[in-house]
């Protein structure tokens, strides 16, 4: 069976598709190109997600999907951020 799409999003990483909440969503912010963690959807621009997860998370920053994705320099900023997530 394949799963209900409209309320997924996909992992840039693992390509999975997994509920919101499953994942982290990070923006590039149009306003100022800057990259950050999106959780409260309050900033409008270019997205992605990656999983909650410290494998998706690492190996995203290692092979520079969120770059890929976003079109954009990701900055030593937005890799703490995103470890903190992971110690929540
Ligand atoms: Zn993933």
């Amino acid at each position: 069976m394949k799963p209900d799409r409209k309320f997924l999003r996909q992992c840039a990483c693992c390509k999975e598709y997994k509920d919101k909440n499953e994942l982290i969503r990070i923006t590039k912010y149009n306003k100022t190109g800057e990259i950050i963690l999106n959780n409260n959807n309050d900033v409008t621009g270019r997205s992605c997600y990656i999983c909650k997860n410290a494998q998706c998370i690492e190996t995203a920053l290692k092979k520079k999907k969120i770059e890929l994705c976003l079109k954009a320099k990701t900055e030593e900023k937005l890799k703490e951020a995103l470890y903190t997530v992971l110690k929540k």
